[in-house]
């Protein structure tokens, strides 16, 4: 009987925290649901020509729900190879080619990529204020209603690897410069620009306890992969040896073990492909930060 009332206490409690995580977890969601989302800007950044796979699925939705997204990359990824024979020109231009050919398969054209050129693998020691700068000026010039970018962390900094710690870092640093108009203020004067305070946020590639909502990808499932497979200097034998934009003039099986290796990384939720994100909505300040006293 003992044992009883107590599992039943348990169960009490269990279901009442499981409800408080539900009702915390609801309210980090966004008011519309992002699969309706229609007419917004969105910009997405990131640190190397690739770094917006992860939210393909979802960019090619938004795509064709009518909204005008912008991907802005810091690097050039001019440095991510093994291959012996590799330039850093070379590179830099095949994952220019790689990317747009990647946003053509989602929807996306080559007008809607922007890269800063910074060399990779660098981010850490080029000029701050100068990148900062940069990106301020086209928060300000896009002025998306959503911004996507590396998880700066959710009450403590989240770790990445170097570039793309140092792009979590300058974006949210950047959005909070947009909003102020003192900063960056020849933008202003002479660039016909206003500030601009961005009111919604997606954060990818954090941590996963930290992720409150996600996107059903399925119908955009093909799409994501196919998009994929155009970054073979990346995710194919071409990271050891590029043999060019042609998967088939790769060895035999070569196709087959890219898009095996594309389909392997696509998380599901109840049996569904889905991409995952901490959704943010508040002044830049906050996008870090629960509530404090
Ligand atoms: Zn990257």
């Amino acid at each position: 009987m003992i044992k009883k009332h107590l599992i039943k206490k348990l169960i009490g409690i269990t279901t009442f925290i499981l409800a408080f995580v539900n009702s915390e977890h609801s309210y980090s969601q966004p008011l519309i649901p992002i699969d309706q989302w229609e007419g917004k800007t969105i910009l997405l950044i990131g640190a190397h020509p690739d770094d917006d796979y992860q939210s393909h699925g979802t960019l090619a939705l938004l795509n064709e729900n009518n909204n005008n997204i912008f991907i802005l990359t810091l690097t050039t990824g001019n440095v991510g190879t093994k291959d012996p024979e590799m330039s850093k020109n070379d590179l830099s231009k095949i994952r220019r080619q790689e990317q747009i050919d990647a946003m053509k398969v989602i929807g996306l054209a080559e007008e809607q990529y922007i890269n800063l050129g910074y060399d990779d693998g660098r981010l850490e020691f080029a000029d701050k204020e100068e990148i900062i700068e940069k990106i301020v000026y086209h928060i300000r010039k896009n002025k998306p209603d959503v911004l996507m970018s590396f998880d700066p962390g959710y009450n403590y900094q989240v770790w990445h690897k170097s570039d793309h710690r140092s792009a979590a870092y300058l974006v949210a640093d950047a959005v909070r410069a947009a909003e102020w108009r003192l900063m960056y203020s020849g933008q202003i004067i002479h660039q016909n620009l206003n500030a601009y305070t961005v009111p919604e946020f997606l954060f990818y590639g954090g941590n996963i306890k930290d992720k409150n909502t996600e996107v059903n990808i399925a119908e955009y499932l093909d799409k994501k992969i196919l998009a994929g497979s155009k970054y073979l200097s990346q995710w194919s034998s071409g990271w050891n040896k590029y043999l060019g934009s042609d998967i088939d003039k790769y060895p035999i099986g070569e196709k087959d073990s890219v898009f095996k290796r594309l389909k392997r990384r696509i998380k599901y939720h109840n049996d569904l492909p889905v991409e995952r994100f901490r959704y943010y909505k508040g002044i830049p300040d906050g996008m870090g930060r629960e509530k404090r006293d």
